[in-house]
């Protein structure tokens, strides 16, 4: 039960075979037809070995950026700290405005 005229396996089915997207009867059919055909065997071989490169690229890039932002609240800690500094001040001119506004 192909839906396209070829009679081979589409990519987006292999795609979806490799993630486990198929249904159960659309799994058997083309589990099926890739025992029996090389060239679709072949493409789905590729398939698999694309995908996992770039999920292992992916898994790579990703565990940089967890690394980058597990080392940024050390590097930010100086903007943070003049955050403080600016409550702090804001804090002061607060107490020395409502200590004037007492006096007049
Ligand atoms: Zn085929």
């Amino acid at each position: 039960m192909n839906q396209d005229q070829s009679p081979h396996l589409a990519t987006t089915t292999l795609d979806e075979l490799h993630l486990g997207g198929l249904s159960p009867e659309e799994e058997q059919q083309a589990k099926a037809h890739l025992a029996e055909c090389p060239a679709c065997s072949r493409r789905m071989a590729s398939t698999t070995a694309s995908a996992d490169r770039y999920r292992e690229q992916l898994n790579q890039s990703t565990m940089e950026e967890i690394r980058r932002r597990l080392e940024q609240p050390r590097a930010s800690k100086p903007r943070r700290a003049w955050l403080w500094g600016l409550v702090a001040l804001a804090a002061t001119g607060a107490a020395v405005g409502a200590f004037l506004a007492l006096r007049g």
